[in-house]
């Protein structure tokens, strides 16, 4: 044995948990298949902007220590995200707040927006929620579900908003204050100098290998760690076997334009149907970038198939079961350990990423003090 720990997947979780082990005097060596580290928080040079590759990361947080333990590895900036949304030639505030209900029915009280909301929803006689679409009427009322939600979350998930779960539209505020932070946390920003080099930063003196996929490489180096920390896909682990779970992907179209500011804002959503993209990014506004040029992304979603990025989990009930049988197979596999976004199939923010990494280090690292 040459490692204590072989870690796949050089994101947050895997970065995090070789740094915690690192610190503990454990020997670690952390692949990836990318030809890079950071996983999907990696930032890529083009033109001095720092191009969110893998999609516009913001780190938000309301765990006190977890802000700081990210401070230790970079300065954070003061942004905080308040995308727009385009629904056909209408142009609106997000999240849905005071400015998106003034401007969507020209009124300026809460009591007013409260009440054409109750108004809308009267005969839908909603209680609890079933499903994506319920929480979004029940929420917003019909004007806004039908232009700043329906069109989008459809595009998004390829499914139609009655079959998704109501938790996704939970993770945006709904508030009668006209305020446009999309986040309710109270820390925000994006890392100075950029996300990857956080990552290597957590990396230092660990011995790292770029484009080694494990499946390949655990052929030859079987027995080269006590353990491994796998944060791939939890059904490619096991071949399958229990059948598929469902993925997004997300294809990112970018492009270098020879102006300086092409949208005024670093997060434009396109919410109708007809417009083929989800959301444009415009990298350089999340470090309020000078430059001459900008780059921009238009955010393409599909489903994910065999050879693609898988970026989200379809957290519905009938992949949520059978991640459990999974998570029961995984639980017999007593040297590997399963973290991540995908090795744990949720919907997680960085945040909770960094969270949870740091939960299992700790626990893990104890056990492994006390034999
Ligand atoms: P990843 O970053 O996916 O790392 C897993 C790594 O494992 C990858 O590098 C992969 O190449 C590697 N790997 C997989 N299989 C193998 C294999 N077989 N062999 C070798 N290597 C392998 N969170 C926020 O907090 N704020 C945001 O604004 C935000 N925006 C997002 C936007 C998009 C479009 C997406 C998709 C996610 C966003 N997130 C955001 C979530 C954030 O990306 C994740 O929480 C976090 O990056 C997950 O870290 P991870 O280490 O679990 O996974
Ligand atoms: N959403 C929407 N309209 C928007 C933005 C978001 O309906 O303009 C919904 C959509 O269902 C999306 C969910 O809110 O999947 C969560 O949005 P978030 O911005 O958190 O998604 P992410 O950045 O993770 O893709």
């Amino acid at each position: 044995m040459r490692y204590d720990y072989l870690i796949v997947g050089a994101g947050l979780f895997g970065a995090v948990f070789a740094h915690e082990a690192k610190k503990k005097g454990k020997r670690c060596l952390v692949i990836d298949k990318r030809p890079h580290i950071a996983g999907n928080v990696y930032c890529e040079d083009i033109e001095g902007i720092h191009v969110h590759k893998y999609g516009a990361h913001i780190f938000h947080t309301s765990n006190k220590a977890i802000w700081e333990y990210m401070n230790q590895f970079a300065e954070f900036n003061n942004y905080i995200n308040s995308p727009i949304a385009v629904y056909k030639d209408e142009l609106y505030n997000l999240p849905f707040n005071m400015n998106t209900f003034s401007k969507m029915w020209g009124i300026r009280t809460p009591k007013e927006a409260k009440e054409i909301i109750a108004q809308q929803i009267e005969e839908l006689h909603i209680t609890e929620p079933k499903n994506l679409e319920e929480q979004a009427l029940s929420l917003a009322g019909t004007d806004v579900y039908e232009k700043l939600i329906k069109g989008y979350t459809e595009k998004q998930w390829g499914r139609p908003c009655t079959e998704l779960p109501a938790f996704i539209i939970k993770r945006l505020p709904f508030r009668f204050t006209y305020d446009n932070n999309y986040f309710n946390d109270i820390y925000q920003g994006i890392p100075k100098g950029g996300y990857t080099a956080i990552v290597e930063k957590m990396l230092e003196g660990i011995e790292v290998k770029t484009n080694t996929d494990y499946f390949t490489f655990r052929k030859e180096n079987e027995n080269i760690a006590d353990k491994v920390v796998f944060t791939g896909m939890i059904d490619e682990y096991f071949g399958y076997q229990l059948g598929a779970l469902e993925y997004r992907s997300v294809r990112f179209e970018t492009e270098v334009l020879d102006m300086d500011n092409y949208q005024g804002n670093a997060v434009v959503n396109y919410t109708d149907r007809e417009v083929p993209y989800t959301r444009i990014i415009e990298h350089k506004h999340f470090e309020f970038g000078k430059q001459e040029k900008t780059v921009i992304s238009r955010e393409y979603s599909s489903e994910w198939k065999v050879g693609m990025e898988p970026y989200y989990p379809v957290n519905n009930e009938q992949n949520n079961e059978l991640f459990e049988k999974y998570r029961e197979l995984a639980e017999k596999e007593i040297n590997v350990i399963f973290g991540g976004r995908l090795g744990n199939y949720k919907y997680y923010d960085m945040d909770k990423v960094v969270e949870a990494a740091l939960q299992t280090a700790e626990k893990e690292l104890a056990r492994k003090d006390r034999k």
